[in-house]
């Protein structure tokens, strides 16, 4: 399988050469400082020009690992008056619990990931006053935060959804509605 670099990669490469350019730059060796220019100018038009030059894949954000799996998808429905009224998992499973909620829901999505080294992270997507936020859901983080305390080696990675983790999201959700009534 071929290999990619990510966009970061690719940015980090250009800019590394960008920068041994400006230090070679009227020193005693003209044709480095030429090759060195010609190569980085290449890179950066390449990567403005085309859309397939590099791949985007998902790294954690924990420990930047490529392998990752998606375990469940969470969909929050609201009170229309920033409060969740339920949340559902997977299209069809559904906790009912009231915690505030940072948006006026237009439409939310958020993918539950785990990494083969056993963290889970979330990406999510809501919109708002029509504005689609990405990831600054904070009820998200705070998931995240909660499931990863599970996961204390890599033996208790997932690789799908299972009951375990629909118990340890509705968990979460009723421990925030009880912390919330204690507020
Ligand atoms: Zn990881």
């Amino acid at each position: 399988m071929n290999k990619y670099l990510t966009k970061h990669e690719l940015e980090q490469v250009t800019q590394l050469l960008e920068s041994a350019y400006s230090f070679v730059k009227n020193g005693p060796a003209p044709q480095l400082e030429e090759s060195l220019l010609q190569y980085a100018t290449k890179l950066k038009n390449t990567m403005a020009n085309s859309a397939v030059a590099y791949r985007e894949n998902l790294n954690c954000p924990t420990c930047d690992f490529e392998n990752n799996h998606i375990i469940a998808t969470l969909t929050v429905e609201d009170d229309d008056s920033y409060g969740t009224s339920q949340i559902i998992v997977n299209g069809k499973y559904s906790i009912s619990a009231r915690v505030k909620y940072g948006f006026r829901s237009q439409g939310n999505i958020h993918i539950l990931f785990s990494c083969e080294s056993g963290h889970f992270f979330i990406k999510s997507y809501d919109g708002h006053k029509g504005i689609v936020f990405i990831d600054e859901n904070s009820l998200m983080d705070e998931l995240v935060e909660y499931l990863n305390g599970f996961n204390k080696n890599n033996e208790d990675a997932k690789w799908s959804f299972d009951y375990e983790i629909l118990g340890q999201i509705e968990s979460f959700f009723k421990e925030q509605v009880r912390k919330q009534r204690l507020l």
